[in-house]
Order: C-alpha cells, then sequence, then structure tokens
C-alpha cells in the first residue's frame, strides 16, 4: 500500500492536563501525525488527484507552490510517490529546517525576501510568474477548491465520526483558510449551533478584515508561522465564521512548550495559537459541547527557531565532564 493512503485518518486527543479546569473538554485533532508531518499533506494530496483528474498533470511535469513550508512537504511527498518535479517558494521569515526538509525530499527552494503583497517580490507573485514563464502547474493552495474540499470531506467528517454527540466550537488559525473553512462548512451543516472560531496572530490583519470587512495591506511583523496574513485568501469563507480570538507570539509560544512539556505532544508554533485560543473558548460557559482544535504541524521543522531553545533542562555529557575532571 502507498505512504499516500496513509494521509489523514489521524487520531483525536483529549487535552486532559491543559484543559482540565475549563467548562468543556478539549480536544486536538493530530495532524503533525501525517506521513509528511502537517495538517497539508491532506491537501496536497486532494489539488494533485484533482489535477491529474483534469489532465493538467503528467508524470514528469514540474509542480510549483507558494508556501510556507508544509504545502511543500506535502507536495513533495505526493511528487516522490507519483514521480514530479517540485519547485517551492518560500518567504525568508519560514525555517531554515523547512528549507532543509524540502531539499532533502528533491524540491528545488527559491527564499523571497519578507515584503507585503503589493511588492513584486512577494512570495505568491513570485510562484505564479515562474509557472506561468514555465508552463509549470501551479498548485494555487490559496485560491484551489481542491483544499476546501479535503478538509470538508475528510478531516471534518473524521471530527464528526470522532466527538460523541454536538460540537461546541471548532477553533483554527487561516494559513490559506483551508482548514477553517472547509471544517467549518461541514460541522455546520451537521450540528447547526456549533461555534467557528478563527485564532489569529496579533499582526495579522484577519481579525481587523472579519471583525469591520476592511482589506489592511501592511501586515505588522510576528514570528508564527503559516497562519495570518494581511490579504485575505479566497479560500477563506467569512461566512462560515462566527468570532476571531487575536493571539501573541508569546501565547502562542508558551502553549506549543505547554503541549510538549505537559501533554506530550510534539508540536509546532500554529499549534499552541491554535490550543491558547481554544482554551480561552473551553473556559467560557456559553459553548455547548467538545471544543476541537488543529495540532497542525510537527515540532521538527522549529528546532533550530530562537523561540524554541532551551526549553528542558540542560544536556550533560558524561564523558566530556569525566574527561575534564581527570584533565584538571
Ligand atoms: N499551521 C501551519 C504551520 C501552516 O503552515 C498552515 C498552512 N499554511 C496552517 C497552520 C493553516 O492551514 P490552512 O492553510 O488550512 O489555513
Amino acid at each position: 500500500m502507498s505512504i499516500l493512503k496513509h494521509i489523514g485518518n489521524t487520531p483525536l486527543v483529549r487535552l486532559n492536563r491543559i484543559g482540565k479546569d475549563a467548562s468543556s473538554p478539549l480536544f486536538g485533532k493530530c495532524e503533525h501525525m501525517n506521513p509528511g508531518g502537517s495538517v497539508k499533506d491532506r491537501i496536497a494530496l486532494y489539488i494533485i488527484n484533482d489535477a491529474e483528474e483534469r489532465g493538467l498533470l503528467k508524470p514528469g511535469l514540474t509542480i510549483i507552490e507558494a508556501t510556507a513550508g508544509n504545502t511543500g512537504m506535502g507536495l513533495a511527498l505526493v511528487a516522490a510517490a507519483r514521480g514530479y518535479k517540485l519547485v517551492c517558494v518560500l518567504p525568508e521569515k519560514m525555517s531554515v529546517d523547512k528549507r532543509v526538509a524540502l531539499a532533502t525530499l528533491g524540491a528545488q527552494v527559491i527564499v523571497t525576501p519578507n515584503v507585503p503583497p503589493s511588492s513584486p517580490d512577494y512570495f505568491k507573485t513570485i510562484a505564479r510568474q515562474m509557472a506561468e514563464e514555465n508552463g509549470w502547474f501551479l498548485a494555487d493552495q490559496f485560491n484551489n477548491p481542491a483544499n476546501v474540499l479535503a478538509h470538508y470531506e475528510t478531516t471534518a467528517n473524521e471530527i464528526i465520526k470522532q466527538v460523541d454527540g454536538p460540537i461546541g466550537a471548532f477553533v483554527s488559525g487561516s494559513g490559506t483558510g483551508g482548514t477553517i473553512s472547509g471544517v467549518g462548512k461541514r460541522l455546520k451543516e451537521v450540528y447547526p449551533d456549533v461555534k467557528i472560531i478563527l485564532a489569529d496572530p496579533i499582526g495579522s490583519s484577519l481579525a481587523h478584515w472579519f471583525e469591520t470587512g476592511d482589506i489592511v495591506t501592511d501586515d505588522r511583523s510576528y514570528t508564527v508561522e503559516g497562519i495570518g496574513a494581511s490579504d485575505p485568501p479566497k479560500n477563506l469563507d467569512r461566512s462560515v465564521l462566527d468570532e476571531v480570538l487575536s493571539i501573541s507570539d508569546e501565547e502562542s509560544f508558551g502553549m506549543t512548550k505547554r503541549l510538549i512539556l505537559e501533554e506530550g505532544l510534539l508540536v509546532g508554533g500554529s499549534a499552541g495559537t491554535n490550543m491558547a485560543a481554544a482554551l480561552q473558548v473551553a473556559m467560557r460557559d456559553d459553548i455547548n459541547g467538545p471544543v476541537v482544535s488543529i495540532l497542525c504541524d510537527n515540532w521538527d521543522r522549529y528546532r533550530t527557531q530562537p523561540w524554541m531553545q532551551g526549553w528542558g533542562p540542560e544536556t550533560r555529557i558524561l564523558q566530556e565532564e569525566a574527561s575534564e575532571t581527570s584533565t584538571s
């Protein structure tokens, strides 16, 4: 059986320690346990299957994508298994670990400066331009409906099966909007009272866009990767959202540390953003049922990032200690 058959069907775990004082039970969907280490494996497979069905992709051709890294990893897996070449365009802000992992999987990596959408060097603009110039297939996760469909058909239906009875709230950040739009739409069909809550990093402009409808073009900087934006992507469906909670980098990384050290969940920064927001929701008394959120990706792609340093006790290397004692 192909590794691609093992994408999805991830565990849903209850956060017994972090959520112990909350009014509603708190659950995390372990998307970091997908073969490529993130929620984006699902959409990589859906986008490529759809392009093959529509005759846009044939083995030997090149796929290009603008990515925070995780979609690139998912595409690299599918590309390796199906015989495509892959080019990933990543903003400089994304971790070096992601660049190394993508290159190791055979992808060509292009790093763009951290600039706003108005700049010609913006990562999405560069990817689109290179696709047009070279006749490559642009996966286009920000606009491609196969992204939302992956979550509508798989992530959401798995959650519905895994949780007993009505779900109180679903909380998620938005990078492309695929997760929150697809899961949100399906959950609302089954449980009309469920609250769909966007977790937005402070510095992103999605919260302002949700509250006012205005698009602000200048992003303030923040460190958490893969979520938030100045320009709302087409795949983010405002009509499924009920609320937005703004979460600081400090809260996100503090929660990531708790997820790792208190729950044994080896996840990255955006899982911390999601759970920091989900915990606030689970503490409220107006939510009727379990609160579910997404553990988006694996910790391994952040281990050289400054925010993930020095969390545990210092490592003792006994051989060196012994040789220092013997020479002193
Ligand atoms: N977390 C991380 C680390 C991501 O890379 C992404 C996708 N860019 C997300 C969360 C958000 O997922 P979505 O694109 O479905 O909104």
